[in-house]
């Protein structure tokens, strides 16, 4: 038997562990914001008649260009954009993956804007592209000015901007995005991933005036798919052909492929839920604010609520009573997953169970 330590492993991926959420077996699951929704009996029921066919051909290699899908999307997507604009992937981490190999590298840089996505060091480890980051503003927010001046400091190629942000579920003002990229040639990614969620605009009505301009976005939220893993992007064709060059030959099956177009097919229904999902996160954050819980305001479907002086216990507590929660984002806040109308209870029952307890928690 050898060890890791044993192997030839690439020498930044010394000591390095496998990141992830904890994916713990308790009734109340609130911690990857997650759709709680599983998909409803009418689109599983079309899911596994398209796997039956998809069954059919699955001795041939599945469209390596995942054209019909494509096609779907930027039908979804609307603001005139056609297949040749749209790319999907393996969720868009793996959007993210492509992205960074075609515009990253050895001796390039990725900015991004903390606290953001837990991910976005990964997605630059793994690609050997140098990771920066500047701090968002107190109110967790960006102007142009200091996206611009960070740009200036820092010279990446690659810029990404979650929108709403994850964790702090905070949005970025179509004004801030189009000075940005008026302002820079390197590569801006708009992570939309809960866009869906959000009231405000999104990014696509600027892609026409923007060509370096990168939209993504994912179907593990919205359309209820995080086990589907379908992410894609929409962008100028050029950036979808630099895409087309770094995947891996057929990355995306042809059971993925069925599902997500049957998903995409029930985007009203899905998208309603989205609308309830929003409601609820909303919801809590009025009881929790209520409560004197610190609340950053989000407009996507989780929330942060504070300070707690001691959040892992909290975090440890509700475990406890069955609730999982994510510890993650700004110092003595939790991040919270709009769940179902039941779950959402339990989990404002357990707070309140709990709130004599909770040292130092600072309205
Ligand atoms: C959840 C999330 C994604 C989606 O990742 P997938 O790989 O598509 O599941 C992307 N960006 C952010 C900021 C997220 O929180």
């Amino acid at each position: 038997m050898i060890t890791l330590a044993d192997l030839p492993l690439r020498a930044d991926l010394v000591g390095q562990e496998p990141y992830g959420a904890p994916q713990l077996q308790v009734p109340v699951v609130l911690n990857v914001n997650e759709n709680p929704y599983p998909p409803s009996p009418l689109i599983r029921h079309e899911m596994a008649a398209a796997l039956v066919t998809a069954a059919g051909t699955l001795n041939r290699y599945p469209d390596r260009e995942a054209t019909q899908l494509r096609a779907d999307l930027a039908r979804y997507l609307g603001h005139g954009l056609t297949a040749d604009r749209v790319w999907a992937a393996n969720g868009s981490n793996e959007i993210m993956a492509h992205l960074l190999t075609a515009f990253g590298g050895p001796g390039r840089r990725m900015l991004t804007f903390t606290p953001s996505y837990s991910m976005y060091p990964e997605y630059a480890r793994n690609t050997c592209t140098e990771f920066v980051t500047v701090p968002r503003r107190a109110d967790f927010g960006l102007d142009a000015g200091l996206v611009l001046d960070a740009i200036r400091e820092t010279e990446p190629t690659v810029v990404v901007i979650a929108t709403p942000n994850n964790p702090t579920g905070t949005v970025v003002g179509l004004d801030v995005i189009d000075e940005v990229c008026s302002g820079t040639e390197a590569i801006v990614v708009v992570d939309e991933a809960y866009q869906e969620f959000s009231s405000g605009p999104s990014a696509l009505e600027l892609l026409d005036r923007h060509p370096r301009l990168v939209v993504s976005r994912t179907m593990s939220k919205a359309f209820a798919l995080a086990g589907g893993r379908v992410g894609y992007l929409a962008a100028d064709a050029a950036i979808v052909d630099a895409c087309r060059i770094v995947r891996l030959p057929y990355h995306l099956s042809a059971q993925t492929q069925a599902v997500a177009r049957v998903a995409l097919a029930h985007a009203d229904e899905l998208l309603a839920q989205v609308r309830q999902l929003a409601a609820e996160a909303r919801g809590f954050e009025a009881w929790a604010k209520g409560r004197g819980y610190a609340v950053i305001d989000s407009q996507a479907n989780f929330t942060l609520i504070g300070r707690f002086a001691d959040r892992h216990q909290v975090w440890q507590d509700l475990l406890d009573r069955g609730i999982l929660i994510r510890e993650t984002g700004p110092d003595g806040y939790l991040r919270v997953s709009a769940g179902t109308p039941e779950e959402m209870a339990a989990l404002r029952a357990a707070l309140d169970d709990l709130l004599p307890t909770i040292e130092g928690t600072t309205p």
